[in-house]
């Protein structure tokens, strides 16, 4: 057994996502482990706990996401008031559209912080690709999101590429053992090897990140 990461021998197991991702009590049997050595496992991590936070607080959702939001996220902001000032540092208001829906909402914005959530969701990707294929994922990842917006309030890069791209792809077909709260589909690119995917990953049904894989690089490079 070697470490999803790091291939050094595996000491132990690490939820992808972590379970502080899913509500509790049911998810016996679903959720999604792959072998990880010391160093890579970081089950009580607080950096998941403040992307779920992020995530589930992000408009659009499904219902486990509100509920989940109320149960564990206002919990885990009680016991750490650090985390909810740190989650919800600058605060400007926002006016937004919902999906199918005419009238135009205020709501919050927060700044957030990217590289930390960029950091989980390559953990998250690289355990998938490793429970998927049996083998490490060789690249180095970036990742795209087109619900998080930069300053001027608009997709970075990636959510602008993203957008274009879901306006060419069939609705993909997603794997997963708990799609309510996570399902993941690969999109293969020209090239037969698996390594040059892209990696489609939905949180609550809502959230959708877009992982890609750099070309000429190798990985896992956290
Ligand atoms: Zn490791």
């Amino acid at each position: 057994m070697s470490c999803y990461i790091c291939g050094q021998p595996a000491t132990s197991q690490e939820h992808a996502p972590a379970r502080c991702f899913f509500p509790k009590g049911e998810v016996k049997g679903k959720l999604t482990k792959v072998d990880s050595c010391t160093e890579h496992n970081e089950e009580t991590s607080k950096d998941d706990e403040y992307v779920r936070n992020i995530i589930a607080m992000t408009i659009g959702n499904n219902g486990i996401a509100l509920s989940h939001f109320l149960q564990s996220c206002l919990k885990s902001f009680i016991k750490s008031p650090k985390l909810l000032s740190v989650t919800t540092k600058v605060r400007k208001q926002v006016y937004v559209q919902e999906k199918d829906q005419k009238e135009i909402k205020p709501t919050y914005a927060f700044q957030i912080d990217r590289q930390r959530i960029d950091l989980v969701m390559r953990k998250i990707a690289y355990a998938t690709y490793f429970k998927k294929y049996g083998t490490s994922w060789n690249r180095e990842l970036a990742i795209g999101t087109e619900y998080l917006l930069n300053k001027e309030m608009t997709p970075d890069d990636f959510g602008l590429l993203i957008k274009s791209a879901k306006s060419e792809l069939e609705s993909p077909t997603f794997e997963g053992t708990n799609q309510e709260v996570f399902k993941f589909s690969f999109q293969q690119a020209e090239s037969d090897d698996t390594n040059d995917q892209v990696l489609i990953m939905k949180f609550y049904e809502g959230f959708e990140v877009w992982v890609f894989a750099q070309a000429d690089t190798t990985g896992p490079k956290l």
